[in-house]
C-alpha cells in the first residue's frame, strides 16, 4: 500500500472518510459503501476512531478489510485522549504488522462542557506525532481547523498551535468547511509563517440540516445561511437534498482544487451517494480521466 506523502507528490488525491460502525447494521451498510466506493480507485480511505471508546475496536478491522480485501490504501485515525503510551504503542505495532503506511494523529473529540484533556498520557496531537514517529515509518497526518478550533483561546494562539503541529507532520487534513476562502486564508497564514506542509481540505456533502447545524456549531464551521435555506426548501424530498449536496460539494471541491489544494477528502458519513457522483464530477479536475 502507498504512503500518502508519495501520493501527494504524484498528483492530486481523492480520498474518502468513513466512520467506524457502532453496530451490526452499521457494519453491513459500511461494507456495501466501501465496496461501491473502492470501485472508483480512490487514492486512500480513512476510518475514524471513537475517542470516547465506543467505536475504537472496529477501526482496525475496517482498515484491515479495506487494505487486504479491497486493496485500497488506508489512513486510520488515532486519537490520544484517554490512552496510555503502552496502548498507543500496541495499536501502532498492529498497524505496522498489517502493512499500513499512514496514520492521522489526533487529540480526539471531547464533550465541550468537559475538561480539555480527560485522562491519558498525551494531551496534544503533536505529542502523538512525535511518539509515533519514533516507532513507525508512517506518513503522519494531523487535523487542521481553518476556521479556528472551538477551544482556541484566540486566533493568534490557534495559528501558532497549527504552525507547531504542521511542522512536525507530513500532511494535514482539514475539518469540513463550506467556503473555499477559509481554506485559502489558512494555507496563506501557514505559508506566511514558513509552513508549507500539504493541507488537504475536507468536504462534507450537505444533506441533513439538523445534523449539519449541530456538527458545524461543535466544530466552529460556518454553515452558510443560503445553503441552509436551499436545503430547507427541499423539505422531506431526500432526492432533492442529495442533489443540492452533490451540487454544492462538487462546486466547493472545484474551487478548492482551483485554489491549489493538493487533493480533496470527502466525508462520506458511510453513504456511497452523493460521494460517488461527486467523485465522477471531479474526474477532470483531479486529472483522473482514463483514455
Ligand atoms: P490538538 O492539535 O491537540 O489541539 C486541539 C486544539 O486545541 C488546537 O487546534 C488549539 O486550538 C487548541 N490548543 C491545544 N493546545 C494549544 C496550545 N498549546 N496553544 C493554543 N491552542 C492550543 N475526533 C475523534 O474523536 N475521532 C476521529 O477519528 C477524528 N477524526 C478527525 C479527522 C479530521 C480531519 C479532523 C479535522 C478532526 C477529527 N476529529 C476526530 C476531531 C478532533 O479530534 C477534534 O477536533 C479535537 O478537538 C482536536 O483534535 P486535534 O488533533 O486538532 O487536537
Amino acid at each position: 500500500m502507498a504512503s500518502i506523502t508519495d501520493l501527494l507528490a504524484q498528483g492530486r488525491t481523492l480520498s474518502f472518510e468513513f466512520s467506524a460502525p457502532r453496530d451490526e447494521d452499521g457494519a453491513l451498510r459500511l461494507d456495501r459503501t466501501l465496496a461501491r466506493l473502492s470501485e472508483l480507485r480512490p487514492s486512500f480511505m480513512s476510518v475514524t476512531y471513537g475517542a470516547g471508546g465506543s467505536t475504537r475496536g472496529p477501526t482496525h478491522d475496517v482498515v484491515q478489510h479495506i487494505e487486504v480485501d479491497l486493496g485500497v490504501t488506508t489512513m486510520p485515525h488515532l486519537t490520544c485522549v484517554a490512552h496510555t503510551r503502552d496502548e498507543i504503542e500496541g495499536i501502532v505495532a498492529r498497524y505496522r504488522a498489517l502493512g499500513t503506511q499512514n496514520i492521522l494523529a489526533l487529540h480526539g473529540d471531547v464533550p465541550l462542557d468537559g475538561p480539555d484533556h480527560p485522562t491519558g498520557d498525551f494531551t496534544r496531537a503533536i505529542d502523538l506525532v512525535g511518539f509515533i514517529r519514533e516507532r513507525a515509518p508512517f506518513a503522519i497526518g494531523v487535523a487542521a481547523h481553518p476556521e479556528g478550533h472551538p477551544r482556541a483561546e484566540s486566533r493568534a494562539a490557534d495559528l501558532e498551535h497549527h504552525v507547531e503541529k504542521l511542522r512536525e507532520a507530513d500532511f494535514a487534513m482539514t475539518q469540513f468547511l463550506f467556503r473555499a476562502e477559509y481554506y485559502e486564508r489558512f494555507v496563506e497564514e501557514m505559508a506566511a509563517r514558513g509552513v508549507t506542509t500539504p493541507v488537504v481540505p475536507g468536504v462534507m456533502p450537505p444533506t441533513n440540516v439538523e445534523g449539519l447545524a449541530r456538527m458545524s456549531a461543535m466544530n466552529n464551521t460556518e454553515f452558510p445561511a443560503d445553503l441552509r435555506a436551499r436545503l430547507e426548501a427541499c423539505g422531506d424530498d431526500a432526492a432533492a437534498r442529495r442533489e443540492v449536496a452533490t451540487d454544492v460539494a462538487t462546486r466547493l471541491c472545484e474551487e478548492l482544487l482551483a485554489a491549489g489544494a493538493p487533493g480533496v477528502h470527502i466525508y462520506t458519513l458511510n453513504f456511497s451517494e452523493p460521494a460517488r457522483t461527486i467523485a465522477r464530477n471531479l474526474e477532470a479536475a483531479l486529472g483522473r480521466v482514463e483514455n
